[in-house]
């Protein structure tokens, strides 16, 4: 499993797109399953670009993963954005077959997130919740990617401001040259 971690605008879903259509991933998104749920409380939190409760999340994630297999090629877009929920897939993974081969963080400067998400113009794509999701985005991405480094996943930043061709590429190596080191 791979995951991929970047602001909202980032270009993760993109990416994880790329992943399934061009290398057999099977795409993941917590963002996604969330909308299509969509209970009233969670649509007013995405609404507010606020982050849907720890709880809520890890139950959905924890279903869905009993329809994956160990050796499935899976990426996960959009999960983990706070510490107890990179604390408990940190746990689910020692406790399962499951291998977490790398972590790719997508970087982009806040302008862009907000040119790419006015351009999107998704349900949730006010300049609001963009301005909320980008700064909670920046005060929880910090401490997970330390907390994963020191478990000792390997972690990729990754310039995602340019052609989503020439990120994908810069993924694709990343990911071989594990493979190769392995
Ligand atoms: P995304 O499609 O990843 O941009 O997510 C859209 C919205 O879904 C976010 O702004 C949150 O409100 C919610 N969401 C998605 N993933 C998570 C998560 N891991 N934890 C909490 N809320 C989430």
């Amino acid at each position: 499993m791979i995951i991929l971690m970047g602001a909202t605008g980032s270009g993760k879903s993109l990416q994880s797109r790329l992943l399934a259509d061009e290398c057999g991933y099977t795409w993941i998104s917590t963002g996604k399953i969330l909308r299509s749920l969509m209970t009233s409380k969670s649509r007013q939190e995405m609404l507010a670009g606020e982050l849907v409760s720890d709880q809520e999340l890890i139950q959905m994630l924890s279903q869905k993963f009993e329809s994956i297999k160990p050796k499935q090629l899976v990426v996960l877009d959009g999960f983990p954005r706070t510490l107890a929920q990179a604390e408990w897939l940190i746990e689910w993974a020692k406790s399962s077959d499951f291998e977490i081969t790398a972590i790719f963080n997508l970087e982009v400067a806040h302008a862009v997130v907000r040119n790419r998400l006015i351009k999107r113009g998704r349900f949730d794509d006010t300049e609001t919740a963009i301005k909320q999701r980008f700064k909670e985005f920046e005060l929880v991405t910090q401490p997970i990617i330390k907390l994963l480094k020191d478990e000792g996943y390997r972690i990729f930043n990754i310039n995602a401001e340019g052609n989503p061709e020439t990120i994908h590429q810069d993924i694709i190596k990343a990911i071989n040259g594990i493979s190769i080191n392995n």
